[in-house]
């Protein structure tokens, strides 16, 4: 008799799908995963489909329109599990940039007719509209950690994605400090391991891709990124990039705004 294997469902919403191309880009780890799960669901694989409930879903992107909105009701009343993938799930991504602005100016700068745009004013994480079973960080996750999660939750374990700052992983790279050895400004201390503290180890300072770590010190931070250099406009940019509408980050930069 045939194994019933759990069922994996993957989602988009408003993103660049690197998230999803990150689970492509798992090769190996993704034909094991295969074999213990039915992919259900997964667009950017397979035009396949099959209907729900689901185990387990992994959702990537942010909630930018009222169809988003209510898709997203949908989605989690269909999954035992939900997950959320990378920046743009978990706090909203690049879009978000627009909370901070008029969305309208931005449609009328990037479209030829801003007429046909309908969409929300804000870009939102999908936990701001669900209960999320877990965040997975990063612009783009790491496949390391996801394989981590999955196979976490397909074995009912709690996944092992470490709270601590990119700085640790630093360390155990055994890379010089940029901020130390050469006056570079770098949002390690204040950001969410998991890329292993790429930039760093290529002699750049971090962009905070992975968000907020657990209890970020960010105001003690800006005070030393001040001292190399950086004025109000730099460091209000410095926290909007690909989780400008993470808590910690987003009230950072609120705190320079002229
Ligand atoms: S988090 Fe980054 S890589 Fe992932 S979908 Fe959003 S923009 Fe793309
Ligand atoms: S380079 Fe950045 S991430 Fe590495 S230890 Fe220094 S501040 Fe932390």
């Amino acid at each position: 008799m045939a194994r019933i294997r759990p069922r994996l469902a993957v989602w988009k919403f408003a993103s660049c799908d690197g998230c999803q191309l990150s689970l492509l880009d798992c090769e190996d780890e993704l034909l094991e995963i295969a074999g213990e799960v039915e992919i259900a669901q997964f667009l950017e694989a397979t035009s396949a489909s099959v209907e729900g409930p689901y185990d387990l879903s992994l959702v990537e992107g942010s909630v930018t329109t009222a169809h988003d909105a209510a898709r997203i009701q949908e989605v989690r009343k269909q999954s035992r599990f939900l997950i959320t993938i990378g920046a743009c799930a978990t706090a909203g991504g690049i879009q978000a940039l627009r909370n901070f602005a008029d969305v309208r100016e931005y449609a009328a700068i990037v479209y030829a007719r801003p007429d046909y745009i309908e969409t929300l004013a804000t870009s939102t994480a999908i936990s701001d509209h669900v209960k999320v079973d877990f965040e997975l960080r990063g612009c783009p996750i790491s496949t390391r950690q996801l394989v981590e999660t999955i196979s976490a939750f397909l074995a009912g374990r709690k996944p092992q994605t470490p709270p601590h700052s990119v700085c640790v992983e630093c360390k155990i790279a055994g890379n010089l400090c940029v901020m130390v050895g050469h006056g570079t400004p770098c949002l390690g201390p204040v950001t969410h391991a998991g890329c292993g503290a790429l930039c760093p180890s290529y002699n750049r300072g971090c962009y905070g891709c992975y968000g907020p770590m657990e209890t970020p010190n960010t105001p003690s931070l800006s005070v030393w990124l001040s001292r190399l250099g950086m004025d109000e406009d730099a460091l209000r940019r410095v926290y909007r990039t690909f989780n400008a509408n993470a808590d910690a980050f987003r009230e950072e930069s609120e705190r320079h705004d002229r």
